[in-house]
């Protein structure tokens, strides 16, 4: 049976840390803020906006929410990344995805100024971590990779290979795990055999967005299985991962539970990168 990877307790453990941080940072003057964006009003994303409210107000960091019309236009968009690109107090810009189809998402992530970037989905930083180089990597790859690191799994030299190719969760993970000298594979929907693929796979990551669709025959004995997938079970109702943990977690000797695992990770980094923004 696999060793659960607790997402949970080492997001509280970071978090608690954090708090010191912002308190010696406070002594000094400074007031971190996170500054958050939500247009229209995606039932998943209030959630994962309320989850990040909380975070903040654990810590200590001041935290403000802009919450637009669905209909406003790119200008307005643009505009409000521009206010707050210019103001002092915030350190943190955090523009909640998805955003309506009429807006471009490419063009407002381009806005944000990469030195506020705490989601590391801007072309700059997304470039610092292709050169290996100091930037803000995106949340959930970076909190992926602490966790391995917290349970002292091996990564250089490992197999890894990474299901879905997506900018924010597929492709930054890629380059996290060759940034630590893992062999790395990338699969995505025109991959071809993919459970041949990923049977050599030392570590698995998967974010595909299908509920259970890793089975116990996609993983050798003995790898490492990492589950982003946040899904609803459609016979449950229940919130399930992209892994079978039933059945992989009896052939794995690591896995991620969902919840509890990547995704309180994903939060904590976030609040990483806010306090990063003072250190830099
Ligand atoms: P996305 O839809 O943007 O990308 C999915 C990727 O998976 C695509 O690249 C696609 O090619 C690939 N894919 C889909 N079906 C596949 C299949 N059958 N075989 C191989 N590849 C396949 O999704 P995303 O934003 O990367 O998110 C993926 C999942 O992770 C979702 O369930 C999402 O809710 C979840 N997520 C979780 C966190 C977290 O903090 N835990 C953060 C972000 C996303």
């Amino acid at each position: 049976m696999a060793i659960i990877l607790d997402g949970k307790a080492l997001a509280k453990k970071i978090r608690e840390n954090l708090k010191y941080e912002v308190d010696s940072l406070k002594e000094k003057g400074i007031y971190p803020k996170l500054a958050v964006i939500m247009v229209g009003d995606d039932s998943s994303s209030k959630i994962y906006v309320r989850n990040k409210s909380r975070a903040c107000e654990e810590i200590g960091i001041a935290y403000e929410e802009f919450l637009l019309d669905e209909n406003i236009e790119m200008k307005e968009l643009l505009e409000l990344i521009d206010n707050l690109n210019n103001r002092e107090d915030v350190g943190g810009i955090l523009l909640q995805s998805p955003i309506p189809k009429h807006l471009d998402i490419n063009e407002a992530i381009k806005a944000i100024s990469p030195e506020k970037d705490v989601d590391g989905f801007h072309p700059i930083n997304i470039g610092k971590l292709v050169l290996n180089q100091n930037g803000y990597i995106s949340c959930t790859p970076y909190g992926i990779i602490r966790l391995l690191e917290e349970y002292n799994i091996e990564i250089e030299g490992k197999n890894a290979v990474v299901i879905g190719r997506s900018n924010i969760v597929g492709k930054p993970m890629m380059l996290s795990l060759l940034n630590k000298n893992a062999t790395v594979t990338i699969c995505h929907t025109k991959t071809k055999n993919l459970s041949e693929i990923t049977k050599n796979a030392d570590i698995i990551v998967c974010a595909i967005g299908h509920p259970k669709y890793i089975k116990d025959y996609f993983v050798k004995d003995g790898a490492v299985v990492i589950d982003v997938g946040i899904n609803r079970d459609p016979e449950t109702g229940k919130i399930t991962g992209d892994v079978d943990f039933e059945e992989v977690s009896k052939k794995a000797s690591y896995i991620t539970p969902v919840p509890g695992g990547v995704g309180p990770m994903t939060i904590a980094m976030l609040m990483v990168n806010v306090v990063k923004h003072y250190n830099m």
